[in-house]
């Protein structure tokens, strides 16, 4: 992957990524100041709390933006295929450019990605061999920051004692109650969304089938597990070492297997 930055020009991309954004913005702006701070200021809760609150948030706009901008797994103009290799490559018929067996063809994007899972417009980009470990980050944190953020607005009107909001601001002690039902709407819907992704695609995982594989439906014994759990994610995630699976800060460094040969799209 490198450090090469990928952009695709889609202006709906643009808009679904810009949606997305802002409610990571708008959650991580107002969820400490109405919730956090004056919890923590009032002894409450603990520093823990607001800190392990942003570290959620990092983690999550970090996979965000990595998936957007990391290159999916685009073919090269002409790709060196090795003699031994050559039956496992086939040919595009809508680029007409050679490929790896398991590559598809992305229209919005219009070129050929490695396996390839499918094209998110919510991170404007493909989601392929080089991104998909990136993808799977920003679905696992989604989840825990929305619970997080979900949990929070509960406590705040059930569990945490009233607080005496002398050092609250204008604005927010005249809104506190819309701002935060909105925070528990957008809560709400992100976990609702992204906890159906995120199971489909750990089930996708563990029967190393890419989405597009499935819909295709081309082969019958697709679903059945072809090798154990712990070498299909090593071989998404880059690397063995399991703690790094839920690291978005690193390069990935691809596992020399020849898995995209193991089906046939
Ligand atoms: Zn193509
Ligand atoms: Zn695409």
């Amino acid at each position: 992957m490198g450090l090469r930055i990928h952009f695709v020009v889609d202006p709906q991309g643009w808009c679904c990524m810009g949606l997305i954004i802002f409610v990571w913005l708008y959650n991580t702006i107002f969820i400490p100041k109405v919730i956090l701070f004056p919890h923590y200021e009032e002894g409450h809760i603990s520093a823990v709390a607001i800190l392990c609150y942003y570290f959620c948030s990092l983690f999550c706009i970090a996979s965000l933006l990595r998936a957007s901008v990391a290159d999916p797994g685009k073919l090269p103009e002409n790709p060196k295929i090795p003699l031994t290799e050559r039956e496992f490559w086939e040919l595009c018929n809508k680029c007409n450019m050679m490929r790896p067996k398991r590559s598809h063809h992305c229209s919005r994007c219009g070129h050929c990605v490695r396996r390839m899972d499918h094209h998110c417009p919510w991170i404007n980009n493909c989601v392929g061999e080089d991104n998909h470990w990136l993808f799977l980050q920003l679905c696992f944190y989604t989840q825990i920051l929305s619970s997080y953020t979900l949990i929070l607005d509960f406590c705040h009107y059930y569990y945490f004692l009233p607080l005496k909001k002398d050092n609250w601001d204008v604005f927010v002690c005249r809104h506190e109650l819309a701002l935060l039902r909105i925070s528990a709407f957008m809560g709400l819907i992100i976990l609702g969304g992204i906890s159906g992704l995120f199971y489909t695609q750990l089930m996708g995982i563990f029967t190393d089938t890419t989405s597009i594989e499935k819909m295709s439906n081309c082969c019958e014994d697709i679903s059945r597990p072809r090798k154990p759990w712990q070498q299909t994610f090593s071989e998404v995630f880059g690397t063995r070492w399991k703690i790094l699976w839920f690291i978005p800060f690193r390069q990935r460094q691809p596992l020399r297997v020849r898995y995209h040969f193991a089906n046939h799209v």
